[in-house]
């Protein structure tokens, strides 16, 4: 039996939420990672066994490596099928927003979310929600959106709490314990950082029960590269990375040229940033990428043609989410975070360069 976690008055608002809606459409956030995608689908796939008519729409693209998760070959993307999108939203009567904590974070489709005069629910693990939505069920000290998924699920619904001798009468529970699996595996780097008590492997051990494949579904994401991003990946070590000894600080930045170099693909960042953490004594490492301003964000851009995506990340007490938002006007979790510079690839590192001594320890 796990912890209760969420209150009874939030279960009991979600319920109503549920039962007041029959087109529900479920929005994750921008470049979704497996977190994004699992959550959204797993909720998809719980509430079309309550037989609600529900949509997922994705602000953009997402990657191969998670294009194998029950139903995200339906998943809606915005950037492409507008029309189609706009039209599910003006239907619904309940938009769930997961794994996002605030508008802006989806793109144009935020602007949209914001004109729908239809119920909000919003499941996410990110600090500082916005205010817009009807119930928001916000738990920073979650490691993943999908644990938050799970227990949700759990708390409305008898497929709750413990697989032994209980009755599961939803008839898709092995794609929502997938799903729910992927996003847990993925925000933790396969149980390798935030995972480090013993409720989460409680949760595991129901979804294994529940028929998820762990096994498989590591091969599906982890071990699923092309030759292009696994050698773009040795470029970024062997060429393109900087390392600051004194400060255990590394950073890598591409231009939008080698990328092209690399026939990049989205997705193919993910993880990158991840890897000068490998190296004894890096305790921070960051990642720049440049991204070309797309129509919607021309007014944010101020001019520029380039926008520089930046993610941080960090080992222990060691935050970089205040320098993320102090320097790049971003956020996130202590030890992941990012943010965005409107401007040329030579500025965004200069300004890294010019604060990181401030902001990660000397020890
Ligand atoms: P990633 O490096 O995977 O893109 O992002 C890691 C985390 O940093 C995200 O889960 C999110 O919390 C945060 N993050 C990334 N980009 C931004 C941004 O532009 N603004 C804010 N507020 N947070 C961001
Ligand atoms: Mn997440």
């Amino acid at each position: 039996m796990l912890t209760s976690f969420f209150s009874d008055a939030e279960v009991k608002a979600a319920q109503e939420l549920i039962n007041q809606s029959n087109n529900v459409v479920i929005l994750t956030h921008m470049s979704p990672d497996g977190d994004a995608m699992g959550s959204s689908l797993a909720m998809r796939h719980f509430l079309e066994a309550q037989g609600k008519q529900v949509a997922v729409i994705v602000p953009n693209a997402f990657p191969d490596f998670l294009a194998w998760l029950p139903k995200a070959d339906q998943d809606i993307i915005y950037e492409t099928q507008r029309a189609e999108a706009d039209a599910l939203l003006d239907h619904a009567d309940l938009v769930i927003c997961t794994d996002f904590n605030d508008p802006k974070r989806i793109g144009s489709l935020g602007d949209k979310l914001l004109t729908l005069p239809c119920k909000k629910m919003m499941i996410d693990h990110h600090l500082h929600p916005a205010s817009f939505p009807d119930l928001t069920l916000s738990y920073p000290s979650s490691p993943s959106t999908c644990e938050l998924v799970y227990r949700l699920i759990t708390s409305l619904s008898p497929i709750s709490n413990s697989p032994q001798g209980v009755q599961y009468p939803i008839p898709n529970t092995q794609e929502i314990a997938t799903c729910i699996y992927t996003g847990m595996m993925t925000d933790t780097g396969n149980f390798s950082f935030n995972s480090n008590y013993p409720e989460m492997y409680q949760i595991v051990g129901d979804l294994v029960s529940l028929g998820v494949n762990k096994d498989e579904i590591y091969n599906r994401v982890f071990n699923a590269y092309s030759a292009d991003r696994m050698r773009l990946m040795g470029y970024c070590l062997y060429s393109k990375m900087r390392i600051f000894p004194e400060h255990h600080t590394a950073l890598i930045y591409l231009s939008r040229k080698e990328l092209y170099r690399f026939n990049f693909q989205s997705g193919d960042a993910e993880g990158i940033v991840n890897l000068p953490l490998q190296i004894k004594d890096v305790y921070y490492s960051c990642f720049m990428r440049e991204d070309k301003v797309n129509p919607t964000e021309v007014a944010l851009a101020g001019g520029s043609k380039t926008k520089i995506k930046i993610s941080l990340r960090s080992q222990g007490n060691r935050p970089v989410n205040v320098f993320a938002k102090d320097i790049f006007g971003g956020g996130g979790h202590a030890n992941a975070s990012g943010g965005e510079y409107y401007g040329p690839l030579p500025e965004a590192v200069q300004l890294f360069i010019d604060n990181y001594t401030k902001y990660f320890a000397k020890e």
